[in-house]
């Protein structure tokens, strides 16, 4: 790994101040399970002078439930995420997305805030530059797209355009489905947006002055069904190869609201409106099901080595959809 500075920042303020004074040279730094991984391999041409140390801040790692939902500082655990019994019984498809992420080791080392801002996996974009120098790509900003004529099985069969690789959060998409928003602390002071504002194909929505400060999800109705479920080709420690996240709103068997996300198919969580649109009002039996998984998929366009993920998507919608509990 080259050397880099290390700086603790005491409050957003001062880190958004670092980021500014270093310009394009500072880099944020949460758990470090993902950051750390770059640097040390390399991957990309630009390097950092200095790492700035978000942990330092007090109070952005706190998680509060109240009347209005639930609060949850960029700097929490995945690890208190999951095991929270709070989140485990209002918000269950939030806590199992964050238990099924990496190992027990990495959940009490990564943070949510890490986790949404973390890069993507796509393996020539990862390759590292000691193994016979880095791969310059198109979201390099140089070069074309090795995935699209290489090795594509993981890569996005929707919504790819010059950039395949996939959104890699487990939590985005359960964060979306639960209406989640974001708040943005930068040099102009504070945003919020919905959450799936904050996604971009290549990345999101974040200045280079900015950082994220806290996830704030509004309190689901009694009447609120949720599922979260996770397809990977290794148990337990794997990436998405396909998931999915729905909330349901069911009033007397009959489906009034859906919200459904699609995991690892594409460069963004996939908002699955399609098939939200095939279950509002009625009930939800295995036809209805089996339709709105269809429509999950209308309009995909695989590469030549990923066309099974559809399968999985099919069948992972309607798992979801006809989960009772
Ligand atoms: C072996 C392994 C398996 C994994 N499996 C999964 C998986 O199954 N599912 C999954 O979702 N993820 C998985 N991950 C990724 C892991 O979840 C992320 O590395 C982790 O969530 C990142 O959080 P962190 O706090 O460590 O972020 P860091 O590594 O510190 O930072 C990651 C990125 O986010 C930026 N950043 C961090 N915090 C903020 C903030 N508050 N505001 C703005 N930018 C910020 C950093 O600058 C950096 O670019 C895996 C990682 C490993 C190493
Ligand atoms: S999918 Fe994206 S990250 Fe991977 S090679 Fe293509 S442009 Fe690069």
């Amino acid at each position: 790994m080259m050397p880099f500075d290390h700086v603790n920042a005491g409050s957003p303020g001062e880190a958004v101040d670092l980021l500014t004074s270093y310009g394009g040279k500072g880099r944020l730094i949460a758990g470090g399970t993902d950051v750390l991984g770059i640097l040390k391999d390399r991957i990309l041409p630009d390097y950092p002078d200095v790492l700035i140390n978000l942990k330092t801040i007090p109070g952005m790692d706190s998680i509060k439930e109240s009347g209005e939902g639930l609060n949850i500082g960029a700097l929490a655990k995945l690890a208190d995420i999951a095991s929270s019994p709070e989140i485990k019984a209002e918000y269950p498809a939030l806590s199992l997305a964050a238990e099924s992420v990496a190992s027990p080791e990495i959940r009490t080392m990564a943070t949510i805030g890490g986790n949404l801002c973390q890069d993507v996996r796509c393996w020539y974009y990862r390759y590292p530059h000691h193994m016979g120098g880095r791969m310059l790509c198109f979201r390099k900003g140089v070069g074309p797209c090795y995935a699209v004529k290489g090795d594509n099985r993981y890569h996005a069969v929707m919504g790819g355009k010059k950039c395949f690789a996939v959104c890699p959060s487990d939590t985005a998409i359960a964060l979306c489905a639960l209406q989640a928003k974001i708040s943005i602390f930068g040099g102009e002071g504070t945003r919020t947006l919905p959450l799936e504002k904050f996604f971009t194909p290549m990345g999101n929505v974040l200045r280079s002055n900015e950082l994220v400060k806290e996830i704030l999800i509004p309190k689901p109705t009694q009447e609120t069904r949720q599922a979260f479920i996770k397809f990977t080709e290794r148990k337990p420690v794997d990436f998405a190869v396909a998931s999915i996240a729905c909330v349901l709103e069911i009033l007397g068997g009959r489906c009034m609201d859906a919200r459904i996300y699609l995991g690892g198919v594409a460069p963004m969580p996939w908002h699955a409106e399609a098939a939200e649109r095939i279950i509002k009002g009625g009930s939800l039996d295995d036809p209805t099901a089996e339709e709105a998984a269809l429509a999950s998929v209308a309009g995909a366009k695989p590469l030549k080595g990923n066309a099974y993920k559809i399968e999985i998507v099919k069948a992972l919608v309607k798992r979801a959809l006809l989960r009772r509990q």
